[in-house]
């Protein structure tokens, strides 16, 4: 398939969180300041989040690549999450656990912040 040639004055290489907080505030400035410029968003990967983002088994197990928790006392960044997730219970879910393997002798769960061994 032959690639198509796209020309664009801004390129933001990367859809993880960075890029896509470089887009988001592109976006605003280019309304309020009545910029007269476009960008593209472009990632290796299929699907955007980068390290922050969820891959899906199919059983339907949800695994966090990384990113899982947001420790941010930023407002500015807080907003943009609830407008990028405006569903309090998505937001606020504290449902998940994770797990790390610890020198392996056992599992250690950390989703409060407690490591406990498992024998
Ligand atoms: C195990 C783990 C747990 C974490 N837990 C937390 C947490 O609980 N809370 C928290 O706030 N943060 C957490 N982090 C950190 C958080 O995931 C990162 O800070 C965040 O993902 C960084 O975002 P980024 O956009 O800079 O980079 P990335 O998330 O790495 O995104 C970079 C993107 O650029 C793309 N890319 C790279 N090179 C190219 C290329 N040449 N061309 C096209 N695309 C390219 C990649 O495919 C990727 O999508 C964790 C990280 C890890 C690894």
């Amino acid at each position: 398939m032959p690639k198509e040639i796209v020309h664009t004055p801004i390129l933001i290489l990367g859809a993880g969180p960075t890029g896509l907080g470089a887009a988001k505030r592109l976006e605003e400035c280019i309304e309020m300041k009545g910029m007269k410029t476009n960008f593209i968003v472009v990632d290796a990967n299929k699907s955007a989040g980068g390290l922050a983002s969820t891959d899906t088994t199919n059983e339907g197990f949800l695994f966090d690549v990384g990113g899982h928790v947001i420790f941010s006392h930023y407002l500015y960044f807080d907003q943009c999450v609830t407008q990028a997730l405006p569903r309090e219970e998505v937001r606020s879910s504290s449902t998940s656990t994770s797990w790390v393997l610890k020198q392996l002798k056992g599992l250690a769960k950390t989703s409060s912040g407690i490591l406990r061994e498992v024998a």
